[in-house]
């Protein structure tokens, strides 16, 4: 174990940052309190009522008064219960609020690293474990503390021998429980990571589910699974062998302790020098202390778990977000964008981009060329501000894009890709997706989608633009998908358009109708396309052609046919 997991600070104060209701705990830790102290008395009514026994004790008074007792402390239990309760879940939610609203707002960097089944189990698993020990765990031990706190000093007020006899088993159950307890923790904290490890799997596979079957992998994905099951099989035996040690060795002490008491017990009560009362109230008192011990146990078990999650959940509290969350609001129509010296490398010493300096003028279309893998997506990623150029800098007109907002930026651009993505919902919902204002009247809509040429597919369905498209938009083809796409586009009005004319191609209908909505979506607006088609790059104003992260020609296809024999080879092979 390093340092940092001794210690609770960062538990406390990542919970503290939450906001805790304050009243809401210190009433319902008061109420348990209570609840735990009238449980304390109760043994010793027993005691006066079975040494003091006579008929008269019980008028109706009195069974009144037991009666109304017993009733206001089932309520106050009640309420602190539900009060604590309330806490927990109030603490998890404003926790899994700040963990989403932290995430969406993520660089793009944290998800090439992190696999987005994990951070679904740090939202949803990592904040339920906090919100147990909270809720369930923590007020458990404090009542359980008052409580043996409480009958200890009772017991030793009513007879200190038989007290100390009961004592020698603590140090007992302590060398017992405590190598446990720490197996336990260390146990648990695997099988958190290992569940999260298996829900990252399981969502992967199913989220490409085609591909899968599509790759006869159902052998692999069962060997995979199994491995997965069986890990956490493992863990769960390991969990498994440790309760079933902690459970008899709990009972056997507090057996020995219990017939101890009541042979010794019996003795004094028979010599005299004790009453069968305060025989039951000693054994009475002695399960108040029983009982909590043992959830002590589970405590820290939980504990352990919690500084786990902590841990996690706060890694990604820590990480930095993307720059631009704040800046200027800025307006990238007519003006030029400049690339100047611009270097950039997802891993140290593997530079991806280097030293890429181009400009395009408004309204022109500016066509990234070059082999498989030299740089032109990571170019994109870098105008669309996903990543952050290691050297150099891009610039609107004369100010720098580190300075505007990435709010403004992005809405000003709009991107569409072959395989354009899209969200499960309606058709119209992907078309408003992200837009403040939901509430676009349905002509405006049919004229983007006309514009896109996507009315007519649209409105042969039966429920036109509420038509349902799946979750990625499955239901639909991929050229309907890509109209919708630039549909989008045509709602947005973007002053810089960016495409990637992905490898996967259309049949030639729909790229016929495809390449006219583009074409029409491409007027007045500068554009930079990720180049496959010769009839793209012929009309281009500029061809950039990158190769292995460096530009090694700038010019239009006729220059570049002629200075670039590179670009001539590619251009008679590459270029359909
Ligand atoms: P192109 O679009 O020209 O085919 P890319 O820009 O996609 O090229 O890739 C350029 C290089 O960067 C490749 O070597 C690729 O392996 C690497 N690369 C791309 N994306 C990432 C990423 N998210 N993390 C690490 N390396 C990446």
């Amino acid at each position: 174990m390093d340092k940092r997991n001794l210690s609770l600070k960062p538990f406390f104060s990542l919970i503290l940052s939450t906001n805790i209701p304050k009243a809401m705990l210190i009433g319902g830790l008061i109420g348990s309190m209570i609840t735990t102290l009238t449980g304390l008395i109760i043994p010793l009514l027993t005691k006066n009522l079975i040494d003091n026994f006579s008929m008269e004790m019980l008028s109706v008074h009195i069974i009144i008064a037991i009666s109304a007792v017993f009733i206001i402390q089932a309520l106050i239990n009640g309420i602190s219960m539900y009060l604590l309760a309330a806490v927990g879940q109030k603490i998890v939610a404003r926790l899994r609020e700040k963990m989403w609203n932290k995430l969406i707002r993520l660089p793009v960097k944290y998800f090439d690293t992190t696999s987005s089944g994990k951070t679904v189990s740090r939202v949803v698993n990592d904040t339920g474990v906090v919100k147990d020990l909270i809720s369930d765990q923590f007020p458990q031990f404090i009542s359980g503390i008052i409580s043996i706190i409480g009958a200890i000093i009772i017991l030793f007020i009513l007879d200190w021998k038989m007290t100390l006899i009961m004592f020698i088993s603590v140090p007992l159950m302590i060398v017992l429980m405590m190598p446990l307890g720490r197996r336990m923790g260390k146990i648990s904290r695997k099988m958190q990571d290992e569940t999260a490890a298996f829900t990252g799997d399981i969502q992967q596979t199913l989220g490409e589910i085609r591909l899968m079957k599509a790759s006869n992998a159902e052998q692999t994905e069962k060997k995979k699974g199994r491995q997965g099951i069986e890990r956490l099989l493992k863990l769960g035996l390991r969990e498994a062998k440790v309760y079933a040690l902690i459970g008899p060795l709990m009972y056997l002490i507090m057996m020995v302790v219990i017939v101890t008491i009541i042979s010794y017990g019996g003795m004094r009560v028979a010599s005299q020098t004790m009453t069968t009362g305060e025989l039951i109230a000693f054994l009475l008192y002695l399960f108040q202390i029983i009982m909590p011990m043992t959830s002590f146990a589970m405590f820290f078990t939980h504990l352990q778990k919690a500084k786990g999650a902590t841990e996690r959940i706060i890694e990604i509290l820590d990480f930095p977000l993307e720059n631009g969350q704040h800046g200027l609001d800025v307006d990238l129509g007519h003006k030029t964008l400049y690339v100047k010296n611009v270097s950039f490398a997802y891993k140290k010493e593997e530079p991806v981009l280097q030293d890429i300096s181009f400009k395009a003028q408004p309204g022109e279309m500016i066509a990234f060329a070059g082999p498989s893998g030299s740089g032109k997506t990571t170019m994109f990623a870098l105008l669309e501000r996903f990543y952050e150029p290691d050297s150099g800098d891009i610039f609107i007109g004369d100010i720098s894009i580190k300075d505007i907002s990435l709010l403004s930026w992005r809405s000003q651009i709009g991107y569409v890709s072959q395989d354009s993505p899209m969200m499960a919902g309606t058709i119209r919902e992907n078309l408003c997706y992200g837009l403040e204002d939901q509430s676009i009247s349905d002509e405006i809509l049919w004229k983007v989608t006309k514009m896109a040429y996507a009315d007519e597919f649209i409105q042969s369905f039966p429920d036109g633009l509420d038509t349902e498209v799946g979750e990625r938009g499955v239901k639909l083809s991929g050229g309907q998908r890509q109209r919708i796409a630039i549909a989008r586009a045509f709602l947005r009005d973007p002053k810089i358009l960016m495409m990637d004319e992905a490898t996967a191609s259309l049949d030639s209908q729909s790229e016929g109708i495809v390449q006219q909505a583009l074409s029409r979506l491409m007027e007045g607006r500068t554009t930079f396309v990720i180049a496959h088609r010769l009839s793209t790059i012929v009309d281009a104003d500029q061809i950039i052609f990158i190769d292995q992260g460096k530009i090694t020609g700038i010019g239009t296809h006729h220059e570049l046919l002629e200075t670039h024999p590179l670009y001539r080879e590619f251009a008679e092979q590459q270029l359909t």
